[in-house]
């Protein structure tokens, strides 16, 4: 059984750049949501396979989607995606401001220049990301790249780590910024946990 994680913050610390509609709504709702489907996913299958996958982690689940029978992969695959991007997306916010540093800093200036053109590609990337999606910083054979994936896909499934995401999904902003998803890019920048994301770069690397 898949459980829905506790946010590590209040629904609230995160405003006035996410609001607290939109983060209990997000959390309580669509997360939840994700996790009961995927747990109905899997009950099923869970006799036939026991032991595959009681215990495993939803990003090595991700990983291992050729082995989920295919009558079920497809649920499998949206709804384990979207409790991991979704467990991802809480940890790399934070109210308390920060910025790249260190080893995590050099990285960037080296793929993209310095923080700031980082930032802009990856928001550009952000923007037109078309329908319901993901973008991505990861690392992929050693080096940071900007991603993006539709739906609830996970660049952990085609073997890169994820280091850094932001939702893109209208529910992920829609109660607040409307049609204005350049102006939720915006403020998200805001609320990056540069702590983790230099945590996740470090333990990746
Ligand atoms: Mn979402």
């Amino acid at each position: 059984m898949y459980t829905l994680p506790e946010l590590p913050y209040a629904y609230d610390a995160l405003e006035p750049y996410i609001d607290t509609r939109t983060m209990t709504v997000h959390h309580d709702k669509h997360h939840a949501t994700y996790v009961k489907n995927l747990n109905d996913a899997l009950a099923p299958i869970g006799s036939e396979l026991a032991g595959l996958f009681e215990g495993t982690p939803v990003e090595e689940l991700l990983k291992k989607l050729d082995d989920v029978p295919e009558a079920v992969r497809t649920k499998v695959k949206n709804n384990a995606g979207g409790h991991a991007n979704h467990s991802l997306f809480w940890t790399i916010m934070s109210p308390v401001k920060s910025a790249p540093t260190g080893k995590l800093l050099e990285a960037l200036n080296t793929a993209f220049g310095s923080p700031e053109k980082f930032q802009e590609v990856f928001s550009t990337a952000a923007l037109n990301r078309f329908g319901s999606g993901w973008v991505w910083l990861v690392l992929d054979g050693g080096k940071l790249a900007i991603m993006d994936t539709p739906n609830q896909d996970s660049p952990v499934s085609v073997g890169a780590t994820s280091i850094l995401t932001l939702d893109v999904w209208e529910h992920a902003y829609y109660l607040k910024y409307q049609n204005m998803r350049a102006d939720y890019i915006t403020a998200w920048w805001n609320v990056v946990n540069w702590t983790e994301v230099a945590r996740r770069f470090t333990t990746a690397s």
